[in-house]
């Protein structure tokens, strides 16, 4: 089976995380999903297939070499974005000859290469998009498609060489919940790749430091008659404060290794207000700069209108990664030249974002990301590459062939 034909059948299944749903998973479609994989992973005749009772799906291939090698993970998550609708997708496979694409002819909804000139890069190639009335889903069900059509073929091939390979599919990495239940024993891999990336060739091993900063400012509330010298007004505290904050270094502003403030939430009256940022930078250091800013405006604030006005609570909320990926270089070489040899050329990205990757490197599991061959996440415009899927199967093999001469990590 080809990659993109199982990518076609996942995204029937509806499986957006719920920000508010309490459990994990976080909403009941998610199920759905693990359950189809997991009967899917049984047939296939994947070892140690166990779908646990948080929803992760686990399973293995046992090694078919002598020596002993490090065992390699490969995970990818079942969730979607729910910042699209995700019911009744209509994917569809488009040979693609360059220029505009029509989604949908009666609701007149066209993807355009002025908007996306990457497109064009594609011409010649077979496109999966939806009839932009919601999302595809291929992130990440592109790369679950890609892990098990490798899982496939190395179960069927016996002359490809490979250690222990372990898989992993998780829920609710879309609303940052993907990694709670993770249980890196069961799954026991000494190093490991997300399958979660965009373009094909890609390789991600730097994310965003990130922190969060509520801020709530108290003002004094007086009958708007008699409020000479005496009201205080919370909310415009809370512009002020916002005032402060460098304009150039907003996400609107920024690119790149570029970090930002973003003022994410904000509400109050007279009274009391707060406002909610997040705060983003590759570069520890320069984060913490951010967060000091942070505290030298409220102090600014305090200074002008009494002690209490304005309180910031700083909370960090994951790490980049490059900081564990960095002590193992060779994940980065295995990656490229995996690329290279299904005939692709590998790029670093740094990912303007977290990955459920960042928190396993941290919580012992070094794991860059891999591209999926996929674009637009998250949006209705979002669409795969199904040729260039297949490429990303070669490369996972690739992967899979070269860590049979890899040790076990100490640790
Ligand atoms: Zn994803």
């Amino acid at each position: 089976m080809k990659a993109y034909e199982r990518l076609l059948q996942y995204v029937r299944i509806a499986s957006a995380s719920d920000e508010k749903g309490a459990g994990s998973p976080s909403a009941p479609g998610i199920w759905d999903m693990a359950r189809l994989l997991e009967r899917e992973m049984r047939e296939m005749g994947l070892s140690e297939v166990c779908l646990d009772e948080h929803c992760y799906l686990y399973a293995a291939i046992p090694a078919n070499i002598e020596t002993e090698a490090a065992v390699l993970g490969f995970i990818a998550h079942m969730d979607v974005s729910p910042a699209s609708p995700c019911e009744d997708i209509r994917a569809r496979l488009v040979d693609y000859d360059g220029g505009d694409i029509l989604l949908s002819e009666d609701k007149n909804i066209v993807m355009r290469v002025s908007d996306f000139p990457f497109l064009e890069d594609y011409a010649g190639k077979r496109l999966i998009v939806t009839d932009g009335t919601t999302l595809l889903g291929a992130d990440d069900k592109a790369g679950i498609a890609e892990i098990l059509t490798m899982a496939e073929r190395l179960l069927a091939d016996d002359s490809i060489k490979h250690g222990k390979i372990v898989i992993a599919f998780t829920p609710d990495e879309e609303i940052g919940r993907g990694t709670e239940h993770f249980d890196l024993k069961r799954f026991g891999a000494d190093f490991a790749y997300t399958v979660d990336g965009g373009r094909f060739g890609e390789i991600s091993y730097e994310n965003f430091n990130a922190s969060s900063a509520q801020v709530s400012f108290t003002g004094r509330s007086v009958h708007p008659g008699t409020a000479k010298n005496v009201l205080i007004n919370a909310q415009l505290l809370a512009m002020e404060f916002f005032s402060m904050l460098p304009a150039a270094e907003r996400p609107e502003n920024t690119e790149g290794r570029e970090g930002f403030f973003l003022l994410d939430e904000s509400g109050g009256s007279v009274e009391s207000a707060f406002q909610r940022y997040i705060l983003r930078d590759h570069d520890a250091r320069r984060l913490r700069a951010r967060e000091d800013m942070i505290g030298e405006a409220a102090r600014r604030i305090n200074e002008r209108y009494g002690e209490g006005r304005a309180e910031p609570v700083i909370t960090q909320t994951y790490r980049n990664m490059a900081e564990v990926v960095e002590k193992y270089p060779f994940m980065i070489d295995i990656a490229k030249e995996a690329v290279r040899a299904a005939g692709g050329e590998p790029f670093i990205a740094p990912i303007r974002g977290g990955t459920d990757g960042a928190n396993l490197s941290f919580m012992g599991l070094p794991c860059p990301n891999l591209g999926t061959a996929s674009h637009n996440h998250h949006g209705r415009l979002e669409f795969a590459c199904a040729d260039d899927m297949e490429l990303v199967v070669v490369t996972l093999v690739k992967i899979a062939e070269a860590y049979a001469s890899i040790g076990k990590r100490q640790r």
